[in-house]
């Protein structure tokens, strides 16, 4: 890792626990309210920095390249999701701290009866439950991805509103000019967030459009799409990252997918992403025609050999459609007459499903590359490694390393693989930096 992101990556960890521990600080400036007791006070501070973590959440998911550089995307949604549940724990203790030392304010459940602070506060709460619980259950629920992505938007933006409706009307903390200029800002800023996301962003990817070049079947049921910057240079990006597509459909509309770039990025333009079949979106790039209008908002993600410079060699392990951010890497290596060494361990079904199988041969010409394909169902006749990348197969061709860091692991391929070659790589001994994965799962 560079020493540049370890500082950035640092600076925001810091200025997160900053901003989240604000509203506490600013709680014991200034006069408290008279005869209030301890509890009561923990109960509120808790549910402001549940709050001021909500508010947050949305600076996680708003893409912001300069606050994903340091960790990559998975690794932001990853903490997106599990501080939710801090986030959740800290807003309950509230009212259950309440409930508990004043028995009383059980009444505000009420909402017929209730005043207008408790309606918004418990209704915020209710949707703060429906909200997670969406999003930890959507597969069982079978809630579909992008009906799930939409409501996620509307019920975290409702549950923040009514958050802030109810401390406004509480008003108990509101009561000098240090914490109402904090609760501004906070609102301001998170105001401005919600207008750079869904107006700002947009408008920017509506003035540098993209259109189909071609769309190019595949082995394995996969497509490539091609895609060519109309009155702009295109996009510069590090092989191995990936993009958010948005097709057929306006950049407003919420409906972009991520792809991974699969073509070189020696070159801006034109770029090309290779897409398996798997659901609605994905089955459409086949219909689509050129001179189509795209979208493409990146580049993000930290997978990427151009983050391991010093390395001196590399491997891929890839499975099915996640060969595309490798295939990415070692096209640039091509173009780049970079002669490291590669050893690319590719695992597929079958042979004839093996995406790229005649190009990945090809490219033996021009680079220091060491091919091995890992077949599950193999014809007959199959001589190579069969099954799947095991602990035993990893220890048959991974080149030994002469340092940490000497040797850079990419892992990109189905979530069930990436863990087991993960537990593999680790029972042989690689140090915990030296390999990195792609998940193609975000959510
Ligand atoms: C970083 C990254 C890189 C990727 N690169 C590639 C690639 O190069 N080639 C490729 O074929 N696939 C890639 N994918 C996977 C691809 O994004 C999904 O397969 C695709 O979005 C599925 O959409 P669908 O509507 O066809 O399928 P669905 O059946 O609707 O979705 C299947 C699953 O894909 C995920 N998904 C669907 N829509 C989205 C979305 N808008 N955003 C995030 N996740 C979504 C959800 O987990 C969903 O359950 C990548 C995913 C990620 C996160």
């Amino acid at each position: 890792m560079k020493k540049t992101h370890v500082i950035q990556g640092t600076l925001w960890v810091f200025i997160y626990l900053v901003l989240v521990s604000a509203p506490l600080v600013v709680l014991l400036i200034g006069r408290v309210p008279e005869g209030r007791e301890f509890w009561r006070e923990l109960s509120v501070a808790l549910g402001f920095a549940g709050l001021a973590m909500m508010a947050l959440q949305f600076v996680l998911t708003a893409r912001f390249k300069w606050l994903k550089a340091p960790y990559g995307a998975d690794i932001v949604y990853h903490f997106h999701r599990q501080i939710s549940f801090v986030a959740l724990l800290l807003i309950l203790a509230h009212p259950l701290l309440l409930f508990v030392f004043s028995p009383q304010t059980l009444a505000l459940l009420n909402l017929f009866s209730a005043p207008w602070r408790a309606r918004a506060g418990v209704t915020a709460v209710i949707l703060l439950l429906a909200l997670i619980g969406a999003s930890v259950w959507r597969k069982p629920l079978k809630i579909e991805y992008t009906n799930w992505r939409i409501w996620h938007g509307i019920l975290a933006t409702l549950v923040i509103a009514l958050a802030i409706t109810h401390v406004v009307l509480a008003r108990h903390y509101l009561n000098t000019p240090w914490k109402q200029a904090l609760w501004v800002t906070y609102g301001v800023f998170w105001v401005g967030l919600l207008i750079y996301v869904r107006i700002l962003k947009p408008i920017l990817l509506l003035r540098r459009p993209y259109e189909v070049e071609s769309v190019t079947p595949e082995r394995g049921n996969a497509w490539s799409l091609t895609v060519r910057p109309v009155g702009h240079a295109g996009m510069k990006f590090m092989p191995g990252q990936f993009a958010w597509i948005t097709v057929l459909s306006s950049p407003f509309a919420e409906a972009e997918h991520p792809f991974s770039f699969s073509s070189s990025a020696s070159q801006l333009a034109p770029l090309t992403f290779t897409i398996k079949e798997l659901g609605d979106f994905t089955r459409q790039i086949k219909t689509l025609q050129p001179g189509q209008k795209v979208y493409v908002d990146g580049p993000f993600g930290h997978f990427s050999i151009d983050r391991h410079t010093h390395a001196e060699q590399f491997v891929f392990i890839a499975g099915g459609v996640g060969i595309t951010p490798t295939m990415s890497m070692l096209r640039t290596m091509a173009d780049r007459g970079d002669r490291r060494p590669v050893t690319l361990l590719y695992a597929n079904k079958d042979w004839d499903s093996v995406i790229f199988r005649e190009e990945l041969d090809a490219l033996k010409d021009r680079l220091n590359l060491n091919l091995v394909h890992v077949l599950e169902k193999p014809s007959t006749d199959w001589n190579g490694e069969t099954g799947f990348v095991t602990r035993a197969v990893l220890g048959r061709h991974l080149p030994k390393a002469s340092q940490p860091n000497s040797v850079e692991i990419f892992i990109c391929g189905p979530q069930p693989m990436i863990n087991a070659v993960e537990n593999a790589l680790t029972q042989l001994g690689v140090p915990f930096g030296d390999f990195h994965s792609e998940r193609f799962d975000l959510v």
